[in-house]
């Protein structure tokens, strides 16, 4: 029987274990912390005025049908597992001019935003069978018939545009603008850099919904620890592996960061040099705040719009240093029916920035910036309110995670290149080796690096056949 080692035990490598397990492969799994989930874990915290909950990472997932899709491929059901249920509105925005708008049914409808939408649809139809279900070396095998009818959207892929100036095209309205650039920096990139053909990013989220699993994202990681063991996989969690050559196994599935796999757990070589010629997507200077009060004018998802923009990502992405004035995330998972993730009459926040993928960060004095733009707001928060606070930055990334320069998705997707073909899933040198992952194809976030963990199980089936597996009907 063909060995396998997965290092991670993020979404990505426990996608790829279950999978790999149930086709017969015998499965061993190394993760460097305690518990299996990478980013989306959790942290609980008691303090004198009751106890909290964070998730520390994702607060939100869509395309809930790739996570089945894993189940029913182990012969499982998702629901059975996992209960998601919507979120509704998906995120609550907010400005300084006191413009509050809620992404929900009504916001999609609105005639600009539907002919946005619709000319997203040509690109997800051209790219999702391709880019999202395939590694480079397998798109020629999506050319099938139903293809050809799609071909005509091509063009959408060559426009060069920055994503901020096509939608300047269907948007006049500054508040929409605003909103839609902001999709760019789901795969932690610009708006002002990324290329027009993340337009796919709203249409996924506007198609599939916002969905939030009962007990928090941290079910997710936990669930599928769980769906690999019974599928044969062995777990090894406080084993961190530094050098992936010593690995004692035919076929090895990096799943921890691509570049830092490339610069630290593998010899120096040509392409991993390469690799740093590129920008980084962005960190994320972090709040985990126990707030003894609650605030009806937030929802479970807001953001709180920077009035300098441009200014921001500049900041970030040329200057690399956190923004003066930053646009704000704050995500309160308490606020959903039945929570028990903060005390009665408190709330869980958890406050997001996006910040430079710089190590190390000075980040000393940012939390008096953060409370002061919030103030802006007319949201007043004074120490008597703060239960407990923990922040983290880039170099806690890095730490925590063996996250490049503390990066959240490895390259950002500012060209072509970074944004089409991303560091590979298999190495050139080394058959053997494969990566999978929010820093490979197709790219970060909870769905896609589900879709991560498939594809390279697929590509391990095909370079090293397994006889005695016969595949399923996908659902
Ligand atoms: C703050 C934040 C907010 C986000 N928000 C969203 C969101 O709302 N929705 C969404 O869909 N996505 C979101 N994401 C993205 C999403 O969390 C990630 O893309 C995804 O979880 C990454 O999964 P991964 O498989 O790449 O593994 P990772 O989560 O990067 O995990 C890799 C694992 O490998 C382990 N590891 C690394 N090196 C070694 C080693 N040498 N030996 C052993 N183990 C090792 C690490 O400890 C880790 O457990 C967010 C991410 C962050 C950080």
């Amino acid at each position: 029987m063909q060995r396998i080692a997965i290092v991670g035990a993020g979404i990505g490598g426990l996608s790829a274990a279950a999978r790999l397990g149930k086709m017969g492969y015998a499965v061993d799994l190394y993760e460097k912390n305690p518990v299996p989930g990478g980013k989306a874990v959790e942290h609980r915290q008691s303090t004198s005025s009751g106890s909290f909950r964070w998730d520390c990472g994702p607060s939100l997932m869509t395309m809930p049908h790739i996570l089945q899709d894993l189940f029913a491929f182990c012969e499982e059901r998702m629901e059975d597992h996992i209960p998601l249920t919507p979120v509704d509105p998906a995120c609550r925005y907010h400005w300084t001019d006191g413009t509050v708008i809620d992404e929900d049914r009504s916001f999609w409808n609105q005639p600009a935003v539907r002919k946005y939408l619709d000319y997203a649809e040509g690109l997800y139809a051209l790219s999702a069978p391709a880019f999202l279900q395939r590694p480079p070396r397998d798109w020629w095998k999506a050319l099938g018939a139903e293809m050809i009818e799609h071909i005509k959207h091509l063009p959408k892929f060559m426009n060069m545009q920055s994503m901020a100036t096509f939608n300047q095209k269907f948007f006049n309205d500054k508040h929409l603008l605003q909103i839609f650039d902001r999709f760019a920096t789901y795969n932690g990139s610009s708006p002002f850099k990324t290329l027009s053909t993340f337009a796919i990013i709203p249409y996924v989220e506007a198609s599939f919904g916002a969905w939030y699993p009962e007990g928090g994202i941290a079910r997710i990681p936990e669930q599928l620890a769980l769906l690999a063991e019974r599928q044969g996989v062995r777990l090894h969690y406080n084993h961190e592996i530094h050098d992936l050559n010593a690995l004692d196994a035919s076929i090895r599935i990096c799943n921890g960061d691509s570049i830092t796999a490339h610069q630290r757990w593998l010899p120096q070589s040509h392409e991993g040099r390469n690799m740093l010629r590129h920008d980084l997507a962005c960190s994320g200077y972090i709040m985990q705040l126990g707030v003894r009060k609650q605030f009806r004018e937030l929802e479970h998802h807001n953001i709180l719009f920077s009035d300098h923009y441009r200014e921001e990502f500049d900041d970030i992405f040329v200057k690399k240093k956190l923004p003066r004035e930053p646009t704000i995330y704050i995500a309160i998972s308490s606020k959903r029916p039945g929570s028990t993730d903060a005390p009665d009459g408190c709330e869980n926040w958890f406050v997001m920035v996006n910040a430079p993928a710089t190590t190390p960060l000075d980040c000393k004095g940012y939390e008096k910036v953060v409370f002061d733009r919030l103030s802006k707001f007319g949201i007043k928060l004074e120490a008597k309110d703060i239960a407990c606070c923990n922040s983290f930055s880039a170099d806690d990334f890095e730490r925590q995670h063996n996250a490049w320069k503390g990066s959240l998705y490895g390259w950002a997707s500012h060209t072509m290149q970074t944004a089409l073909f991303r560091p590979p899933l298999q190495h050139r040198q080394h058959p053997g080796l494969y990566f999978t992952g929010g820093t490979t194809h197709p790219g970060g976030g909870i769905p896609l690096v589900l879709l991560s963990g498939k594809i390279v199980s697929e590509m391990v089936l095909q370079d090293f056949p397994h006889t005695r597996f016969t595949p399923m009907p996908a659902v």
